[in-house]
């Protein structure tokens, strides 16, 4: 990599050699000549011939031309926290949608909007109504983050608690373009993907124009499609009226929170003294519930704890009783905790063993989440009831696994599914000498996806969305090992006709490297998992193409490497 200095010299230069491309107002759209790029966690690392960073939608389409012009394939990033490789390549064109210093330095700071960039911003635009009620349609410029649009919602100029997305993502440093790109989603069973809730998405396609895709057949591919149509420029997303969150997070025995399937061969880790089978069949009619009625429903364990961290909530606070949460004083402290715990790892966790460090994170979370209090507040802050996430790396797998139907009736849902996830997971952990999840296993239940790429589409009866994650210091073999075992435990589920579940990992979460049911991930993947869906991605994305004059062989210019192998098939 060039040196900072260098590189700063660099920025906007006109080189002979380099393009001078320009934004709306007539400046000259900078860029960055031979930077490395690395995602936020560590696990991508290349060097793009140039890296622009625009900020106008015009300077956005003078980038994808030159980009055609040249030859060069051409993708986008945002706050780079996708794990696998879904990024630029080497020698290629890397659009940051955002300043380099803002997502590459922690602690995280967080930019207001920009006002002299429309890549940014938050408009309505009209209205629609769906399933009975009446939905805002906001358009959001695609660098336009969860922080910024959580601030719109709670600023009386602004949103003035009106309106909410119904889901997001946990993390608030995220871009709207990231996170619709590989089909992001949240909590509760009701709850679908954010790509499901594109009215509209906007994007410069192979042909060097801007395009809308607003059909909504069309959105099923276009919706969630890793950026291969084209840099989204602005995405319209279906808005519901503000509503109210009621939090009572528990700190139950883990025996209890979401208690063993019958039969479980418990870990002599866990403490179970005292738990008669009243209390597991309590637990469980009470787990079946959370999962049914919740509006948001989410099990943390952090690693060695005897208590789980249940984060499971109704939405139907009054707004009278709302308040902001968390409050700014406590952002600040869990921001500094995060950093602190990032910062610790070359220091205090340097001189612990795997097992230290993770029993060392697991109190810290445990004793950093709240619990038996009552907590009303905007549904906005319930989605991202968690801040500072940034500043702490982390590893992290995670898969969606179809809740099957009943054995004994087969027009309900099975919940014993998540049961059994959760855990094989918790008894590989205690079973093995080394300590490789450091950080937390955490389980959502959520429901399915009409986007054909979704790892969530067909679960009629919903999704258990499960995952692992540790911190950057976990050695690769151990981290690789644990999730190779977990991977196993998780593909090796079956309904009770015996017949596999089609399991399927989150893109933006570490899938590569993995073997599925002993095949490669793309094998897996393209070949089995979503054998049925990509002709009909490609059907959607063909139709897309058909309308901008261009052909779906065109959008290769928007691929990489690692999507050129998984979604050959769309491109032939
Ligand atoms: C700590 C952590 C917690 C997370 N929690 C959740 C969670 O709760 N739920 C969940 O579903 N996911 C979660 N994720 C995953 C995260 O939501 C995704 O990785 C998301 O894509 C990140 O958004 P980003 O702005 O960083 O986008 P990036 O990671 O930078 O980009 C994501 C993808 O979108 C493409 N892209 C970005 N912008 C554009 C654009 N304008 N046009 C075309 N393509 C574009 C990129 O090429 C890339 O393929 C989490 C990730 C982390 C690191």
């Amino acid at each position: 990599m060039a040196a900072a200095g260098l590189l700063e010299a660099r920025v906007g230069v006109a080189l002979a050699d380099h393009p001078v491309l320009r934004e709306a107002d007539g400046r000259p759209v900078k860029f960055y000549d031979g930077r490395e790029f690395q995602n936020w966690g560590r696990t991508v690392r290349h060097t793009p011939a140039l890296t622009f960073v625009p900020r106008s939608r015009h300077g956005v389409r003078e980038i994808v031309r030159w980009s055609i012009r040249n030859n060069k394939r051409v993708r986008a990033c945002g706050y780079r926290h996708t794990w696998p490789d879904l990024y630029s390549a080497e020698d290629q064109v890397l659009i940051s949608m955002l300043r380099p210093a803002d997502v590459e330095t922690l602690p995280v700071t967080h930019p207001p909007l920009d006002p002299d960039s429309d890549l940014q911003g938050i408009e309505l635009v009209g209205t629609v109504e769906e399933d009975g009620t009446t939905k805002a349609l906001c358009r959001f410029g695609a660098a336009t983050s969860n922080e910024q649009f959580r601030q719109w919602c709670l600023d009386e100029q602004r949103g003035d608690w009106e309106w909410t997305l119904p889901l997001n993502v946990i993390m608030v440093e995220i871009t709207l373009g990231g996170s619709n790109a590989p089909i992001c989603h949240g909590a509760g069973l009701r709850n679908r993907t954010l790509s499901d809730l594109v009215h509209e998405i906007e994007f410069v396609n192979p042909r060097g124009r801007f395009q809308r895709v607003s059909d909504p057949r069309q959105l099923k591919a276009a919706a969630g499609c890793f950026g291969l149509l084209g840099i989204v420029t602005a995405v319209t997303l279906k808005l519901d009226p503000m509503t109210f969150a009621t939090l009572q997070p528990t700190k139950p025995r883990l025996g209890l929170a979401i208690p063993p399937p019958d039969g479980f061969p418990v870990p002599a880790g866990v403490d179970m003294t005292g738990i008669a089978d009243a209390d597991l069949a309590a637990a469980r009619e009470r787990f079946f519930a959370q999962c049914e009625h919740e509006y948001y429903a989410e099990w943390f364990w952090f690693p060695f704890q005897s208590e789980a961290w249940v984060n499971c909530w109704r939405n139907d606070g009054a707004r009278a009783d709302a308040q902001p949460y968390p409050a700014e004083h406590e952002v600040a402290a869990q921001e500094a905790a995060s950093y602190f715990i990032e910062t610790s790892q070359t220091s205090v966790f340097a001189d612990m063993t795997d097992r230290e460090q993770a029993e060392f994170f697991g109190s810290s979370a445990q004793a950093a989440v709240p619990s038996d209090v009552t907590i009303v507040t905007p549904l906005i802050e319930a989605l991202h009831f968690r801040r500072g996430i940034h500043n702490f790396r982390v590893l992290d797998m995670e898969f969606e696994i179809p809740i099957p139907p009943r054995a004994d009736d087969p027009s309900k849902p099975d919940w014993s599914i998540c049961q059994q996830a959760w855990w094989d997971v918790i008894r590989n952990v205690y079973e093995r000498p080394d300590a490789p999840m450091r950080v937390a296993l955490e389980m959502r239940v959520m429901g399915a996806s009409s986007m054909w790429m979704a790892p969530q589409r067909g679960n009629r009866f919903g999704t258990c969305s499960i995952e692992v994650l540790t911190n950057a210091r976990t050695p690769a073999a151990d981290w690789r090992r644990f999730k190779q075992d977990i991977a196993d435990l998780w593909l090796s589920y079956t309904d009770h006709r015996g017949r596999p579940l089609n399991t399927r990992p989150h893109w933006a979460k570490e899938w590569e490297g993995v073997r599925y049911r002993g095949q490669t991930a793309v094998g897996y993947l393209r070949d089995e998992a979503y054998a049925e869906q990509i002709p009909r991605f490609r059907a959607g994305l063909r139709a897309v193409a058909h309308d901008g004059g261009y052909s779906v062989s065109d959008l290769r210019r928007f691929s990489n490497p690692l999507l050129d192998r998984l979604l050959r098939d769309v491109f032939a």
